[in-house]
């Protein structure tokens, strides 16, 4: 089947092609609607979601209890500013905090803004607990990492499509290779090093799951040079890898954890980075913050976001899903010539696409796996990143990998 580009799809691409601005490049389909792991275009196409936002979208498309606590909310409160107290962000600094075990919870709203709390909140550390000289304390992170978009992050970012004609950037990063316990070891040798702020698996730049021990390893290390380890969870939290946090997966409590995406189930921004006194408490009133931060009605969101994942134990779902996807996918690398690796944890996978003589690449793939009734992107060029919502079946995953596995069949042939 191919995908009719009908005068609807036709006239919403040119609405945003005119007006927008050109930031992205989107696969052509207009959607409209979605429910659990299916979304529906303007024609009235139904597909799998196999991006879900980003891992945003962990609980499904439109949660019937999230969709509920979210207009119940809405009808009630939804912006106080932080001049006022309100009755929601209490219960849910409570939930956060015992969820996931740490004594504070500070609430943003993007997963580029909690990261740059995170920083902000290891440079205090650095200079009042740790007595790092004012103006000099050093952040170490990684090559190939992603944490948003914003000025801060991207100082740090060493792709250069995130940083080309941004400049100047801010000073005070270290960049070492990801998944490299010695460049880290020599790296911490400086006095001046507050952090190492690091993504468990590296989502963006592929799917990159590091060597097992590796955060361990991190974590042991930061610990001996009183060091804050940084764990960006913002595509990998939520159950995304088939434990609460993937930090989990190698017993590690980062000392900073950065949350996104999936707090909110989708629905609409929240974020929030959690720490204990000794770190959160370095920041006093007035010296960071945000409108929208903790806001009732976001709140109520992740409230209703983190009840769903724990009461549909969607973490041992994707844990046991992934495990049957990449089996299947492995098996079909045995049979075809295009597929370079299947790599991923929990239903955050990732197969590399070899380009072919004729010039289609993973993009064309993409393009036949929408025509067949799924969406998936490449991230890089030649990286499909396959990662439904956690509420999927084991029959509909079946018959998610019969569509790519015929996708696959006919790009190789
Ligand atoms: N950190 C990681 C690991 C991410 O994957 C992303 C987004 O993809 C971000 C941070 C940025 O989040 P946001 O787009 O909500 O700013």
């Amino acid at each position: 089947m191919n995908i009719d580009t009908t005068a609807a799809t036709r006239h919403f691409i040119e609405l945003e092609e005119t007006f927008g601005a050109h930031n992205y490049h989107p696969l052509d389909v207009v959607l409209e609607r979605g429910q659990g792991v299916f979304m529906w275009d303007v024609e009235g196409r139904r597909y799998y979601d196999f991006l879900s936002a980003y891992s945003a979208v962990n609980q499904g498309h439109c949660h019937p209890r999230i969709i509920a606590a979210l207009t119940e909310q809405a009808q009630r409160l939804t912006l106080t500013s932080r001049a006022f107290y309100n009755n929601r962000l209490g219960e849910c600094e409570e939930l956060m905090a015992k969820t996931f075990g740490y004594d504070k919870v500070l609430m943003m709203n993007s997963g580029a803004e909690a990261n740059e709390t995170a920083l902000k909140l290891a440079r205090k550390w650095a200079y009042k607990a740790k007595g790092i000289p004012e103006g000099q304390a050093k952040i170490i992170a990684v090559t190939d990492n992603f944490h948003g978009r914003t000025l801060g992050v991207i100082s740090a970012s060493t792709e250069e499509s995130s940083t080309k004609e941004f400049g100047p950037f801010l000073p005070g990063f270290e960049i070492i290779p990801y998944d490299d316990l010695p460049a880290l070891e020599a790296a911490l040798q400086d006095p001046h090093v507050c952090a190492f702020w690091v993504e468990p698996i590296q989502g963006e730049a592929g799917v990159v799951v590091p060597q097992a021990g590796y955060l361990a390893g991190a974590a042991t290390l930061c610990k001996q040079h009183n060091v804050l380890l940084l764990v960006d969870e913002v595509q990998t939290g939520f159950g995304r890898t088939g434990t609460l946090l993937a930090s989990h997966h190698e017993g590690v409590r980062p000392d900073i954890v950065i949350l996104g995406k999936a707090l909110s189930g989708g629905v609409m921004p929240v974020s929030a980075v959690l720490a204990d006194d000794e770190v959160m408490l370095c920041i006093q009133p007035g010296e960071h913050g945000s409108t929208f931060g903790g806001n009732p009605l976001a709140c109520a969101v992740a409230i209703a976001s983190i009840q769903v994942l724990q009461d549909e134990r969607l973490p041992e779902n994707a844990e046991r899903l992934g495990q049957i996807f990449r089996r299947r996918m492995e098996a079909l690398a045995q049979t075809v010539s295009c597929i370079r690796f299947v790599r991923g944890k929990g239903l955050l996978n990732a197969i590399g696409i070899a380009p072919k003589p004729d010039g289609r690449t993973a993009w064309d793939l993409c393009l036949a796996l929408r025509d067949r009734g799924l969406l998936a992107k490449p991230t890089r060029e030649h990286i499909i990143r396959l990662a439904p919502p956690l509420v999927m079946t084991e029959a509909q995953l079946d018959e998610c990998c019969a569509i790519i596995e015929d996708a696959v069949r006919a790009y190789d042939a």
